[in-house]
């Protein structure tokens, strides 16, 4: 499906096209295609689909459809959906139904939107690559040997080989820009609290942020006016968010020193620079900005992050979520449902980080690794703020590399963590970016240049993408 979201109520509204074939293109594009790519971990029951449609098609008819009425959308599988299954790539989630609908989810049905069906991911959101999905792995459509990205690795496909037009994923640290970047679509992480997290599974708490995948920025712009707003079902979505004015003469700033780096490819930095130089040429100014405590922040992000998740992942305990099994050998039958649930039920990374978390955390080594970590991460916030001061956007690549071989990086989890240097800084400081094509490399593989803007400065960096997606 290779339409706008324009283009398709277009077509809706002049009886081009109707729901029904709109819902049966998205089926036959995704059956033809997700055998190599695996982008689909499964599709929602026929009786979801089909109320959907109808809903649709009343909306049309009533005249108060939405850009998304009829619209077919893959969720992420860690955002439920009430009477569907919800897994997030987890053997301990396989059979798991979901009892409640996600704001996001009770939103988009309100838009008339068509769920469609469910996207490999990372176990638990918790990679880059979506190697960790007890699932299998999700191909890049532009070189199947190749990595999707992830962690959202199954929404971004889909999107890149025109099963849908737009889909959701999560972003914790840099899990919507990445995949994105790599398969060459536009990727939104919105501010923390714009969207809410009522009914996404939770990873990092003060990170996650639910965003859309889209062929372009007006389709990502319309998602995410559909998804965003305050919800008193999280504490930490917005209530009052102020109005940012969008500049019409645009300033950005480059951290240098930050950017060109030991570890970035050549073929990455160059497309930078010659983004940089097109918005230049476009009128736009370019200045060297210094964020000194920029390097520390992939430090801050994973201990925080592995701290967050040593506490979120303690429901998944065999006794009220998903998977229980017993451990007949053990001499207390309660500690051997914990111990043998958790060993079977979980993969290799998520055991990882739940030890690395309870490490961080335990007593005697708190003050050393979690709260040193949070003084960084405040006065990274005050580095970004101080420098939003001067400038309308922060530029860098989403990536300091474009998708690399399947198995070359999943038994290095150092070499993998490494790779979110550029998109883990954002979710820190908890100010929006987007992911935008870029180009590709020589061997096509996707490029992307990564845009930042101040908190709920979603405005500008939906304004900047439009014009770079002219010039480029
Ligand atoms: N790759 C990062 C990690 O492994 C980010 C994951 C995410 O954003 N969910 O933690």
């Amino acid at each position: 499906m290779r339409k706008t979201l324009q283009q398709i109520q277009e077509e809706l509204k002049n009886g081009t096209t109707t729901v029904s074939a709109l819902v049966e293109e998205a089926h036959t594009v995704i059956s033809e295609k997700d055998e190599s790519i695996h982008a689909i971990l499964g599709m929602y029951s026929n009786d979801l689909i089909e109320s959907q449609i109808a809903r649709a098609e009343q909306m049309l008819k009533d005249g108060t459809a939405t850009a998304l009425t009829g619209v077919p959308i893959v969720l992420k599988d860690n955002i439920v959906v009430k009477g569907e299954r919800a897994t997030a790539a987890s053997k301990i989630l396989a059979d798991y139904t979901a009892v409640y609908d996600a704001t996001v989810v009770k939103k988009l049905k309100e838009a008339g939107a068509i769920l469609l069906g469910r996207a490999n991911m990372d176990e638990f959101a918790m990679g880059g690559s979506t190697e960790n999905s007890a699932f299998g792995v999700t191909k890049n459509p532009h070189d199947i040997t190749r990595v999707a990205g992830g962690s959202s690795g199954g929404s971004s496909a889909v999107v890149a080989y025109g099963g849908v037009p737009v889909s959701l994923g999560s972003d914790t640290g840099g899990s919507i820009r990445q995949p994105a970047s790599f398969c060459g679509i536009v990727g939104l992480k919105p501010t923390y609290g714009a969207v809410s997290r009522y009914g996404l599974m939770a990873m990092g708490s003060s990170l996650d942020q639910i965003g859309p995948f889209a062929t372009c920025v007006d389709d990502v712009e319309a998602v995410f006016n559909i998804i965003k707003g305050a919800d008193d079902l999280d504490a930490t979505s917005i209530k009052d968010i102020p109005a940012v004015p969008v500049n019409s003469r645009k300033k950005i700033g480059v951290p240098r020193s930050f950017v060109e780096r030991e570890g970035i490819d050549p073929e990455v930095l160059e497309n930078f620079n010659a983004s940089l130089e097109k918005l230049k040429s476009n009128g736009y100014e370019i200045v060297d900005i210094q964020l000194e405590h920029l390097e520390k922040a992939l430090s801050v992000y994973y201990v925080v992050v592995f701290a967050e998740i040593s506490s979120n992942m303690s429901r998944y305990d065999g006794i009220r979520y998903g998977l229980s099994l017993k451990d007949e050998n053990a001499s207390n039958s309660m500690l051997g449902v914990y111990f043998k649930t958790r060993t079977d039920g979980l993969g290799d990374e998520v055991r990882r980080r739940i030890l690395l978390g309870t490490y961080v955390l335990s007593s005697g080594y708190y003050d050393a690794y979690y709260n040193k970590a949070n003084i960084v991460r405040a006065m990274l916030r005050e580095e970004f703020a101080s420098v939003f001061k001067d400038v309308d956007a922060i530029a860098m690549p989403t990536s300091p590399i474009p998708a690399f071989k399947i198995g070359e990086k999943s038994h290095d989890p150092l070499a993998m963590y490494l790779a979110d240097i550029f998109t883990v800084p954002i979710n820190i400081v908890g100010v929006p970016a987007i992911s935008l094509p870029s180009g590709v490399t020589k061997n096509n593989l996707p490029l992307s240049l990564q845009l930042i803007a101040p908190h709920f400065g979603e405005s500008t960096l939906f304004s900047i993408g439009r014009d770079f997606e002219k010039i480029s």
